[in-house]
């Protein structure tokens, strides 16, 4: 029996049940622990993302796959309180984030080789991330900005390196739905299994041509970020693109997600909004928050599904895309 690593231990694939594979249960950003301003305990973490993911589980869903990359605040310990206390599966992955901005890849790691890159992923994987007492990822996250960087090239080539080695899947992040055919080229290069990769974020794709070429290498595709408008994506547009990718016979990889964040820690705004911009955000903050981090979770199965059924999009379908889909991805069977 296939089984796939959560935060609390292995867990059958036939029990995963309807999964989300791209959310967040926390997320901050590289320097922000250094902030006066923090204000959010770890028990209040822990309290606010037990809710979430509680009204996930009354909402059906069982597994909730948190891509978080290890620099961006990625805390496994936090994830099994969180999983132990709300009952629901918690996968955790390893890998960096992308270099874009300097947002993510921290400069030592920059400069480290493909196969020095996959043994940090393949220890975390198979022995523990350090520090944890042992919790082990259960995939690889990889990540790409607005231009590949020679060190994101590196960095991917070890996350293959390591899915050959310990057969994990790897869940992608493309900045704007760039760079997805990229991603694949490497991943193939260096041995990965396609059949296993999930290219992440393409809810900006304005037509759904490029989402079909990547379907066509083999990868499944993710409209991932369901619900989050404020990037220019509308949900309408996604459903039209899920719809024809239904429609088109390419049921089996497609998978859906909110990339949602139970909590953002960042006491103040983590991107620079210039002068003349920051009255038009702040009123549109609340908005902002509500698609981030506030809506409720199942929006997916309330808000967003039945967009799919007008279009055409089954129950039997949506049951492949939420449980097959998300097995087939994390355990390969
Ligand atoms: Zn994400």
């Amino acid at each position: 029996m296939a089984q796939v690593q959560t935060v609390t231990g292995p867990v059958d694939a036939a029990d995963l049940g309807r999964t989300l594979v791209h959310e967040h249960i926390v997320i901050s950003w590289s320097g922000e622990e250094l902030d006066r301003h923090q204000k959010w305990s770890r028990a209040d973490i822990v309290a606010r993302a037990v809710d979430k993911l509680a009204e996930l589980r009354d909402g059906g869903f069982r597994t909730f796959v948190d891509p978080c990359p290890i620099e961006l605040g990625r805390d496994p310990e936090l994830y099994a309180e969180v999983s132990q206390k709300s009952g629901m599966h918690v996968v955790c992955a390893t890998g960096f984030y992308t270099q874009h901005e300097g947002w993510g890849l921290p400069f030592y790691w920059r400069a480290r080789d493909p196969e020095e890159v996959a043994e940090h992923y393949a220890g975390e994987i198979t022995e523990g991330i350090v520090g944890t007492g042992g919790i082990r990822a259960g995939a690889i996250k990889a990540a790409t900005g607005v231009e590949v960087t020679d060190a994101e090239r590196r960095v991917l080539a070890g996350a293959a390196l390591a899915q050959k080695e310990t057969g994990v899947a790897i869940i992608t992040h493309t900045e704007h739905s760039l760079h997805g055919d990229v991603q694949q080229e490497i991943f193939a290069e260096h041995g990965a299994d396609l059949g296993r990769v999930l290219i992440g974020h393409q809810d900006e794709q304005t037509s759904v041509d490029p989402i079909r070429a990547l379907a066509d290498r083999g990868t499944f595709v993710g409209i991932d970020r369901v619900g989050l408008e404020i990037i220019g994506a509308a949900d309408d547009r996604r459903a039209d693109h899920v719809a024809a990718l239904v429609r088109d016979g390419y049921t089996s990889q497609v998978c859906l997600s909110q990339d949602h964040i139970c909590v953002q820690t960042s006491p103040r705004p983590a991107f620079w909004v210039p002068p003349e911009f920051r009255e038009a955000a702040a009123r549109r903050r609340d908005e902002i928050e509500w698609q981030v981090s506030e809506r409720p979770y199942t929006y997916l199965t309330t808000g967003f599904a039945p967009m799919l059924v007008e279009r055409g999009v089954t129950e039997a379908d949506l049951e492949t895309i939420l449980v097959d889909n998300p097995r087939r991805l994390l355990a390969g069977v």
